[in-house]
Formats: C-alpha cells, sequence, structure tokens
C-alpha cells in the first residue's frame, strides 16, 4: 500500500498517537505505525493533529473592512448596524470578493476550513451575495463555504427584506436567516421567525437565525425558534446564533426554556469575543457578561458550538481567523476550567461546529476527507492555552499551508538556549 501523504507521529486530540496516511481526498489509514511510501511525509512527531477547525458563525460581506467609512465610537451592536448602513452603498463587487478572498487566505493559514457565513440581503443589488457566492466557488477545493441569506435591517422593518431572501435563496445560498429582536416589534420579531421558518420548511433548507442578541430579558425569540422547529419538523437543521438575552433572564423561565430548545433538537452558536464586547454597553455595575447559558445547555445535552462572528468590521476592531481566540475567550466566559471542560471547548471549534454545519464528511476517521491541522502544541488542552502556529494545514489531500516551527532564542546565563512555552509534565 502507499500514499499520497502521511502525517507521521501526531497526538490526536483524544490522545492516541498515530500515523494518518491519506490517498487523494480521503483519509485511509489511521494506525500506531505505518509502514509504506508516501509521496510526502509530516513529520508530527510530539505534535498535535487535529481535524480542521470550523466556523459556524461569521460576516464575510463585512470583514476587513474596519475604519470604512468610520469606527465604531459607542462599540454597540445598534450603532455597528447603523455604521454597516453607512459602508453598504460603498461597496463594490471587486472589493467585497478581494476582502473576502484575502479573509479566506488567512483562514487556511490558520487551519480553519469550514466557515458558515451570513450574506446581508438588505441590498437591493444584492452585491455582496453575487460576490460571495462566486468567492464560495473559488475556495471550495479548500474550504466549505456556507451562505445564509441574513436580512440584517429586519425582514419585515426593511421595505424589500423579503423580497430579496428569496432572490438569494434562488441564486443559491442555502441557508435561511433572520433577526427578529430587530424588528421593530416583539410581535414582529414572532412573526418573522415563523415566516423564516416556513420559507426554509417549504425548501428543504437549514435556518440559522441572530436571535435575542440583546440584555434585555424580554428578548424570547428562541423559545418560537424552538417552537417552530417542532412545527415544522425541522428538528436538527435549526441554529440559534447569540441567544445573549439569555444571560439577563429569570432563572425560572430558563428552567423551561432550555428543556424546549433540547427538545427541538436547535443548534446554538454564542460568539463570545464579540458579545463580550458589544454586550452589557447600557450597565453600570454591576456589568452583564452578555455570554448565553453555555454551561448550563451543555449539561443537557444541546449541541454548542463557538462562533467567531467578526474580524475587523463595523462590530469588532479585532481578530485573527483563529478559532481558538474564540474559544479561550468562550472558556473564561463561560468559566470552563475543569480539564474536560477545557479540552471540550478545543471539540467545540473543531467536531462540534462541523456537526452545527452537517458537515459529515469533516473528522479524524478513515473514511472522511483528508482535511486536517498540526499544530505546535502537545494536546487539545494546551492548544487552546497557546493558540499556537499552525505547523501545517492539509486541505482535501493537499497541503495548503506550511510554517517553521519558531522557538525563541535566549540570551540568558546558565538558562536554556531557547523556549518555546509548552508545558512538559
Ligand atoms: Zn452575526
Amino acid at each position: 500500500m502507499s500514499f499520497d501523504i502521511i502525517v507521521a507521529g501526531g497526538t490526536l486530540p483524544d490522545g492516541r498517537v498515530a500515523d494518518i496516511g491519506i490517498k487523494g481526498e480521503t483519509i485511509t489509514a489511521i494506525e500506531p505505525k505505518i509502514e509504506a511510501e508516501a509521496g510526502t511525509v509530516v513529520e508530527a512527531s510530539g505534535d498535535l493533529v487535529s481535524p480542521p477547525f470550523v466556523d459556524p458563525h461569521f460576516h464575510m460581506d463585512a470583514t476587513l473592512s474596519y475604519g470604512i467609512p468610520r469606527i465604531n465610537a459607542s462599540g454597540t451592536l445598534l450603532e455597528g448596524i447603523a455604521l454597516w448602513g453607512e459602508l453598504k452603498p460603498l461597496l463594490t463587487h471587486e472589493a467585497v470578493k478581494e476582502r473576502a478572498l484575502a479573509y479566506c487566505d488567512w483562514a487556511v493559514s490558520m487551519g480553519l476550513l469550514a466557515i458558515r457565513t451570513h450574506v446581508d440581503v438588505c441590498d437591493d443589488r444584492l452585491l455582496a451575495v453575487e460576490a460571495l457566492l462566486e468567492v464560495k466557488k473559488e475556495v471550495a477545493p479548500y474550504i466549505d463555504l456556507q451562505l445564509v441569506a441574513f436580512p440584517q435591517d429586519g425582514f419585515y422593518r426593511s421595505a424589500t427584506a423579503r423580497e430579496n431572501t428569496i432572490r438569494a435563496l434562488d441564486k443559491g445560498v442555502e441557508i435561511v436567516g433572520g433577526i427578529p429582536h430587530f424588528e421593530r416589534t416583539m410581535a414582529d420579531g414572532t412573526r418573522s421567525v415563523a415566516e423564516l421558518c416556513e420559507i426554509a420548511a417549504k425548501r428543504g433548507l437549514m435556518v440559522d437565525m441572530h436571535c435575542d442578541e440583546s440584555d434585555d430579558p424580554h428578548s424570547r425569540h428562541i423559545e418560537q425558534l424552538a417552537y417552530e422547529t417542532q412545527r415544522l419538523g425541522l428538528q436538527g437543521r435549526v441554529a440559534g446564533s447569540h441567544l445573549t438575552s439569555m444571560h439577563s433572564m429569570d432563572n425560572y423561565y430558563v428552567s423551561k426554556l432550555l428543556p424546549l430548545i433540547a427538545e427541538a433538537d436547535l443548534s446554538v452558536i454564542p460568539n463570545p469575543l464579540i458579545n463580550m464586547m458589544l454586550q452589557g454597553r447600557h450597565d453600570t455595575y454591576p456589568k452583564r457578561r452578555g455570554l448565553t447559558r453555555v454551561p448550563e445547555m451543555l449539561k443537557l445535552g444541546i449541541r454548542v458550538g463557538w462562533g467567531q462572528d467578526c474580524v475587523l468590521d463595523p462590530w469588532y476592531s479585532l481578530g485573527t481567523a483563529d478559532m481558538l481566540d474564540v474559544a479561550f475567550m468562550g472558556l473564561h466566559a463561560a468559566q470552563m476550567s475543569s480539564p474536560a471542560d477545557m479540552a471540550r471547548c478545543f471539540d467545540m471549534v473543531t467536531n462540534v461546529n462541523a456537526a452545527i454545519m452537517g458537515l459529515d464528511h469533516l473528522g479524524l476517521a478513515v473514511g472522511k476527507r483528508a482535511s486536517l491541522v498540526v499544530l505546535d502544541a502537545g494536546n487539545a488542552i494546551e492548544a487552546v492555552r497557546l493558540r499556537p502556529d499552525r505547523l501545517c494545514v492539509v486541505a482535501r489531500g493537499r497541503v495548503v499551508s506550511r510554517r517553521e516551527k519558531r522557538d525563541a532564542a535566549l540570551s540568558l546565563p546558565s538558562r536554556p538556549a531557547s523556549v518555546n512555552r509548552r508545558h512538559k509534565a
């Protein structure tokens, strides 16, 4: 037997040390030692070999636009939306595409090989939709890119949003989005959830809604989303993104709400970098954290991933396409500090996020697609701690990114010549 690539001697996230054999676009062997020829051998002894990182919540039409035409002075979600409204008429097809492709280059270098991006349809030109559909095609050899039709200015609040949502879906956007907490009234928000879920059911599509991204404890659209999911038989195909109002809800109400979410088999996508930054801006002290109730949902078996949401755009002035930054922030904000929870945070930005996006072909197992990442870390928890260099990224059986190990050279009397901050227990 021969292989195109052997990734040799790496430590898998579950702790096994194994060689991984790749033929074409597929993982064809995972064994303690593979004795065979290979076109390329990637030496990974002592390093972590992981499935690719997956981001289930992003805004690729806005990314890398930070500062155009100005920055978000208040740091709130609402000023971000207003600023995006100023930027939208200035967008060109070429600029959106160029920024998106530049971001995808960053993503590849970080081993981030699957991204679900919302794309704003509240622009009668559908310029960003057209641009991102082209990007999706261009990056398909190395990134799974899913597009969500996202009526940013409100499905009812924006006069042409309904029509544009349908047009975007007709053009090939594959997931139905929404923003019920931004409609004019709670009642309109509720109606929008129902109608958008009906559209998805009729077309056999998935749903991913921005839901209750608010500090208002009365923003309860997730309840309606769970209800519509059951009513329309959409179980397993619906995600609620953000759910930050749950942070501020009454505990009794939440004790009824969480089982509803579990029963409807909803996926939940908190976005800790962005919501730690945006939420609680109307508070003095104590100041709310703006993160939904992650450990409580995990305890009930609800599928919870971590999303990145934004990089250098009207809502967020930082970001690096590193899903380990996201896991790191989520771990802190949700106080997931036990060894099992820390390892779980790594699993959330790889396997769980892939499951949320329905990407059954990803994962480290024989028969799965040959996409993986070699990291300069000894195990999954250390990877979250260090957010280390990606030494090698393989996408669909091709090495698409490499970098040399780079320890710091020290000049200290009676101390080692170099240091890498990895912990040798
Ligand atoms: Zn978002």
